[in-house]
């Protein structure tokens, strides 16, 4: 396999939402399209590593969430890239159903009060479904690695599981303040919102016993396994329904 990188788009400042491009020298792939307008983003990242969107060759969105889902349709279109999405956030990916959140904490409230996470994004099927147990193999673009689900943030979540020891796993677990970034990035700590904590809890030590050592996620991060770990032997210790240990 080629030398891969991981490559960061800024979406919002000081990291606090990320899109990930994922290149080897036979192409690109997108991971998460950021919130409706972030095609904009995308195309200056890729511009600035000598890329163009017609070198992507997929196009993964990790959840539904607006803020990774939300310029998947526009990204498409302009591209014509296809779409890798997971069957259990269907209903939000093609606008049948609107977007519920299950708060963490204050953090989780507190973006409940804004308009962001309400607002609706241009709906879209995507072009490869996966469903629960199928694994998306990316050999094919030249990447050592899979594509799995990883419930718990969403019941459709999905993650990347690469030979590099590098899992992109959206916002199943997320770092620093807010919603994610601006300090405190290496530092663990629950999603501002998850519909399966339990799930939640028992997805990252999986990939840990599976040996990943780098955590790529959508707001702040990267997350050492150290981190990850510290993480895990904290929720453990919370029971389901339990008030936000961040
Ligand atoms: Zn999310
Ligand atoms: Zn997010």
């Amino acid at each position: 396999m080629d030398s891969l990188r991981i490559i960061r788009i800024p979406i919002f400042p000081f990291d606090m939402v990320n899109a990930y491009l994922v290149v080897t020298r036979k192409g690109c792939i997108l991971v998460d399209t950021g919130l409706p307008g972030s095609e904009v983003k995308v195309t200056k990242t890729l511009e600035k590593h000598g890329l163009t969107l017609k070198e992507l060759k997929l196009v993964v969105v990790t959840h539904a969430h607006i803020d990774h889902a939300g310029s998947a349709a526009r990204l498409r279109e302009l591209s014509g890239t296809p779409i890798i999405g997971h069957e259990g956030d269907i209903q939000y990916y093609v606008g049948e159903k609107k977007m519920t959140y299950c708060s963490t904490g204050w953090a989780g409230s507190l973006f409940l009060k804004t308009p962001v996470p309400h607002e609706p994004y241009t709906a879209f099927k995507p072009d490869i479904l996966l469903s629960d147990g199928a694994a998306f193999d990316l050999d094919r673009y030249g990447i050592a690695g899979r594509i799995k689900r990883s419930p718990g943030h969403t019941a459709g979540s999905i993650s990347l599981e690469l030979g590099s020891k590098d899992a992109l796993v959206g916002d199943l677990v997320a770092s620093g303040i807010l919603i994610g970034g601006i300090i405190r990035k290496g530092r663990a700590i629950r999603s501002p919102f998850e519909d399966d904590p339990q799930a939640v809890a028992s997805e990252p030590k999986r990939l840990l016993d599976a040996g990943f050592e780098r955590f790529h996620i959508g707001h702040g991060g990267p997350l050492d396994a150290e981190a990850v770990r510290r993480h895990v032997r904290r929720l453990m210790v919370v029971k389901r329904g339990a008030p936000s240990v961040n």
